[in-house]
């Protein structure tokens, strides 16, 4: 699949911050949108229908499978996460720049199917300060945050599949990175001559096209 837009897909441990990365990057780049997921697990706390997910029940989802609505699904935690068609393909094809917060499994789908998508990996400074941010965060029962942090153990081995790591010490620090990948990825050679095709054409860089 060829779309104009760059796909960035940001992948964490629970806790290790992705989510406040995210939206602090969003706040900061017009040019950025986020896809928002399908979930089967219940709203936590403040989070609204359509905002932080589409809350829609395990039975709604496993029918939106069956209907092949997903670009990717995977079950975390012992639920399930997916971003469906509908979130990203518009978007994308009218070359908006879309990021997806998703979990590693998910990631490494979505680089089977765009292997041009920029793979991001966030990971904390260490253990105790991830059970710390999940326990800091309160929205979590005490066998929940065990269950995560064993996963974390998996999941932080998946980071090397990944095209980057990010690690959310200084959160200030993180930010900066994220921004600097995104950058970098707007100002590849193929980027650049896709989106800034005149200035390419004004200085003969584009090839007229051959006669045959
Ligand atoms: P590589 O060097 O060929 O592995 O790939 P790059 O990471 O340099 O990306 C090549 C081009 O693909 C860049 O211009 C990206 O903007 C673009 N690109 C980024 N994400 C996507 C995507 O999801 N689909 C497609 N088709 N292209 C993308
Ligand atoms: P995730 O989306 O990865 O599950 P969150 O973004 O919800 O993680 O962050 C988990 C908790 O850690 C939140 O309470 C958040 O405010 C806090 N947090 C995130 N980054 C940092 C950081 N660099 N230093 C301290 N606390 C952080
Ligand atoms: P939480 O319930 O804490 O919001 O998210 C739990 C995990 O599910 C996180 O690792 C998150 O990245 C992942 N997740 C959220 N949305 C999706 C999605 O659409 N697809 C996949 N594969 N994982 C997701």
């Amino acid at each position: 699949m060829e779309y104009p837009g760059n796909l960035f897909v940001v992948a964490a441990p629970s806790g290790a911050g992705k989510s406040s990365l995210v939206k602090a990057l969003l706040e900061l780049d017009a040019k950025l949108t986020v896809s928002v997921s399908h979930t089967s697990r219940a709203p936590r706390g403040q989070e609204q229908h359509g905002r932080e997910y589409l809350f829609v029940g395990p039975e709604e989802f496993r029918a939106m499978v069956a209907r092949g609505d997903f670009f990717e699904w995977a079950e975390v935690h012992g639920n399930l996460y997916g971003t469906s068609r509908a979130a990203i393909e518009q978007r994308m094809s009218q070359g908006e720049d879309v990021i997806l917060e998703i979990d590693y499994q998910g990631a490494l789908q979505i680089k089977k199917l765009f292997p041009h998508a920029v793979l991001i990996f966030i990971l904390p400074p260490s253990w105790d300060e991830l059970r710390q941010r999940l326990i800091r965060r309160g929205d979590t029962e005490p066998e929940v945050i065990a269950q995560r942090m064993e996963n974390a153990r998996n999941e932080v081995a998946q980071a090397r599949h990944f095209d980057f790591v990010v690690i959310n010490a200084v959160f200030e620090t993180a930010l900066f990175d994220l921004k600097a990948i995104v950058q970098a990825q707007r100002l590849k050679y193929a980027t650049q001559l896709r989106n800034r095709s005149a200035v390419f054409r004004a200085l003969d860089l584009i090839e007229a096209p051959s006669a045959n």
